[in-house]
């Protein structure tokens, strides 16, 4: 079994209530038990609300806390009605924040907001993961590569050493479908060579989009992939476990 450090990222976007307290604390035993785990990341991307609850429960656990989303406005305070900024969410507990998750930016989210709001959580001593990826007609069209260059423009020398890339093409996105393997190895590979050539270094890239306790043994071997950012199958404790566990087998 490699030990090698693994991300596994779970998105529960709008879902969740008080009572998942109780799959939070199974996740925990089950990370707490598993020795062999000890090297992975496990990190829980939660809505704000359950943010204090579940970090008392993970206080004595390695699984770390994560947020969706962030103001994009400079302010650590202010008048900014419905916001929460970079230093709050630090202040509460978070360690990492999904930014440009394609379900904003199809709301309107942009390079330019996404850009301040990498900026404003590193500051804030925020983790960034940055959501890429494009459309079935992009892929379809065979402009993928172009056009996920032009939303890793939001990166800067600086804010790159803060950020996990994370390559979710939207079309895989909670579609139960998900691309060949020579296609993924191809696109990590473009993503590890751009970093390497425009910030010198070797970039952490997750790849998302229908990561499954099946399709795990397929996508482990994408090569210069740092693990995995997972939608439904993070919601349910069968599933987001045994896919963790499938990774190891
Ligand atoms: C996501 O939206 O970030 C995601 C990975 O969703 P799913 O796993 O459900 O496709």
């Amino acid at each position: 079994m490699s030990l090698k450090n693994i991300y596994f990222v779970a998105n529960w976007k709008m879902h969740g209530s008080i009572n998942s307290s109780h799959l939070v604390k199974k996740i925990r035993n089950f990370s707490n038990k598993n020795a062999k785990l000890g090297k992975s990341k496990i990190i829980l991307c939660v809505p704000y609300l359950f943010i204090s609850l579940f970090k008392n429960i993970l206080k004595n656990s390695s699984i770390k806390l994560g947020a969706q989303n962030v103001s994009n406005v400079p302010e650590d305070y202010g008048a900014y009605t419905g916001s929460i900024s970079p230093r709050m969410l630090k202040d509460a507990g978070i360690k990492y924040i999904i930014l440009g998750h394609s379900e904003l930016r199809e709301k309107g989210e942009n390079n330019n907001s996404i850009k301040k709001k990498i900026g404003n959580s590193v500051k804030s001593n925020l983790n960034i993961i940055l959501c890429v990826g494009e459309s079935y007609s992009t892929y379809k069209t065979k402009k993928s590569i172009k056009f996920i260059k032009s939303q890793l423009q939001v990166l800067t020398k600086k804010t790159i050493k803060n950020t996990i890339i994370a390559y979710e093409p939207i079309w895989s996105i909670g579609t139960g479908k998900i691309p060949s393997e020579q296609y993924l190895n191809k696109t990590f590979d473009y993503l590890t060579q751009y970093c390497k050539k425009k910030y010198s270094l070797k970039p952490k890239i997750l790849y998302g989009g229908s990561v499954n306790e099946n399709n795990i043994n397929v996508l482990k071997n994408i090569y210069n992939c740092s693990g995995f950012l997972i939608g439904g199958a993070s919601l349910k404790y069968k599933s987001f476990t045994n896919l963790i566990k499938n990774y190891y087998k």
